[in-house]
């Protein structure tokens, strides 16, 4: 394999060719999890071989950095990705439909640990995005590396508009609550969420394949009620599903009908219904009875100060999401700086989110865990001008300009 897959981000003419690449992809799904261990590898595959198989045109990439397991769980150990003459990636196609680009498809050996430093991720998640020849797509599946850190922002950020979240659970109340990390996550991208799926949700009998609920379930719905978004159904826990993904022949392959099989075409049917599969971006609102917003700017002279944690004041900006309008805009001192001190005070001024030229990972997390939506990598900017541009639509997340 070409050195080529180690080069760092670039910008410009690189990005028009991200977005070119992109606008060939008809339907964009990343599937994400809070946490690792959930079975979003296993989701990604089977949903992936389950759009296939209804004749859709697939690609399935897996950018779990850390964990790749696309290869094994598709039995594809050995296979390599070859750079072409023009530093393109030509993905390897398992069916007439179905191509497969995966992380572990270019590692000499597949149980290595990969140390990756940040901007060689950066560069990493970039080159498959941009430079993958997958051609017109109906579909593309991601393969997301799980949390709410750096990667899955980058690969948020640099997959565009259009692109959608499809959040993988447990049953259990702390997976739940990782999930529910994910939501907000998605919230301040505003990446719009497909919806939830509970996974390892109940038991197959093998017996009499009826389900059996050995732990409680129904919290991957529960979620799906309370966070407003659809429920694509549960998958049982299923001794096949281990063996398979092992032996790497997916379940979906296997002509025997299942529960977990019919779970994955009823959310093929979801996914691809007309009344969800085409989503217009919309900005994120809040919850509030009104369509009143409280923004938060940390500012400089006048603009927006891109380093979110030396900047002096912040602008809180009060706007009326309705009719686009600013009601009122002060400027405030934050307390003196100490750890968690910011969330707090800014959750007392009523702030609904920030908007931010950069801003931490660690930092991010506190904020929405408060409730405070984030935008990062906005422009340095007039406060009021960041707002409107942010209800007309405009303002899109950027590239985190400081991201420690
Ligand atoms: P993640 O990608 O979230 O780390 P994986 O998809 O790799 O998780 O799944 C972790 C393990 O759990 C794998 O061994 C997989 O075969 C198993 N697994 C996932 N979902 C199920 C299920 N519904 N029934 C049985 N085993 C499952």
């Amino acid at each position: 394999m070409s050195t080529c897959m180690n080069q760092p981000p670039q910008k410009d003419g690189q990005n028009e060719a991200l977005k070119n690449q992109m606008g060939r992809i008809k339907q964009k799904l990343l599937v994400m999890s809070g946490k690792g261990g959930v079975g979003k590898s296993t989701v990604s595959v089977n949903l992936a071989l389950s759009l296939a198989q209804a004749g859709h045109k697939v690609g399935l990439l897996d950018i779990d950095l850390h964990g790749p397991s696309i290869p094994t769980l598709l039995g594809m150990q050995g296979q390599k990705l070859m750079a072409e003459a023009d530093n393109s990636i030509a993905p390897i196609w398992v069916s007439d439909n179905l191509a497969v680009v995966s992380i572990g498809l270019i590692l000499e050996n597949n149980t290595d640990p990969v140390i990756w430093r940040g901007p060689m991720k950066y560069g990493m998640i970039q080159q498959f995005l941009r430079d993958v020849r997958w051609g017109d797509l109906d579909v593309l599946v991601v393969d997301s590396p799980p949390g709410t850190g750096d990667e899955p922002l980058a690969i948020a950020e640099m997959i565009g508009s259009g692109a959608r979240a499809v959040l993988v659970t447990t049953p259990q109340d702390v997976a739940v609550n990782d999930v529910r990390r994910s939501v907000s996550f998605c919230h301040a991208l505003n990446l719009e969420i497909a919806g939830i799926v509970e996974n390892m949700s109940g038991l197959v009998c093998p017996h009499c394949e009826k389900i059996v609920e050995v732990f409680k379930t129904g919290g991957g719905e529960k979620l799906a009620t309370e966070m407003q978004t659809a429920f694509l159904g549960r998958i049982p826990l299923d001794p096949r599903i281990v063996l398979s993904g092992d032996g790497g022949r997916p379940f979906s392959r296997d002509d025997q009908s299942t529960p977990a099989q019919e779970a994955f075409a009823a959310m093929v049917t979801e996914l691809m219904s007309p009344a969800t599969s085409l989503p217009e971006t919309t900005p994120v609102t809040n919850d509030k009875e009104t369509d009143t917003m409280k923004f938060a700017i940390p500012t400089a002279q006048g603009k927006l100060c891109m380093h979110f944690g030396h900047c002096e004041q912040f602008t809180i900006v009060e706007a009326n999401e309705a009719d686009q309008t600013i009601i009122s805009q002060e400027q405030l001192t934050p307390p003196p700086h100490e750890p968690g001190v910011l969330p707090r005070w800014l959750g007392e001024q009523g702030a609904n989110m920030i908007i931010a030229g950069g801003m931490g990972q660690r930092a991010q997390s506190l904020f929405t865990e408060q409730g405070i939506q984030v935008l990062v990598g906005a422009p340095s900017e007039a406060p009021e001008d960041l707002v409107k541009a942010y209800m007309a639509g405009k303002l899109q997340p950027g590239t985190n300009s400081c991201d420690h």
